[in-house]
């Protein structure tokens, strides 16, 4: 089981600030900007690279996720980068499809 199924099980702690029936956010524990977020969807898809047509709605509510927490966060207006890591070369860590939403701060282009 990977860390974010355990914080989506309550079994570890995390700053949850957006919730529905199919996706969780919560702050990043080594946040890269003043306001970092991961969302991720509570069913357990591994990456990106490993969804399929089947998984159209998820990823389409996971970005209706992000806009959500960026209202909610106060990026609408400032801007905000919403990023998913899907394998080694993007180096992905937590093997549990999650999008990273980053503001609050400029942020450089193109990454790292
Ligand atoms: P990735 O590098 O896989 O795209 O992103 C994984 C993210 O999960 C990293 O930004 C990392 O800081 C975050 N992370 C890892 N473990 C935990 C944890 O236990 N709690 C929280 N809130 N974030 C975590």
């Amino acid at each position: 089981m990977t860390i974010f199924e355990k914080i989506i099980r309550r079994e570890i702690p995390a700053d949850i600030v957006w919730e529905d029936e199919d996706v969780l956010a919560f702050r990043d524990v080594n946040p890269q900007a003043p306001v970092h977020v991961l969302i991720v969807p509570k069913r357990v898809v591994p990456r990106l690279a490993e969804t399929t047509e089947a998984d159209q709605a998820l990823l389409g509510k996971l970005l209706l996720a992000a806009r959500a927490v960026a209202e909610k966060l106060d990026l609408a207006t400032s801007g905000y980068r919403v990023v998913i890591n899907s394998g080694p070369d993007a180096g992905e860590t937590v093997p549990h499809l999650h999008v990273h939403v980053l503001g609050k701060r400029p942020l450089a282009w193109p990454p790292g």
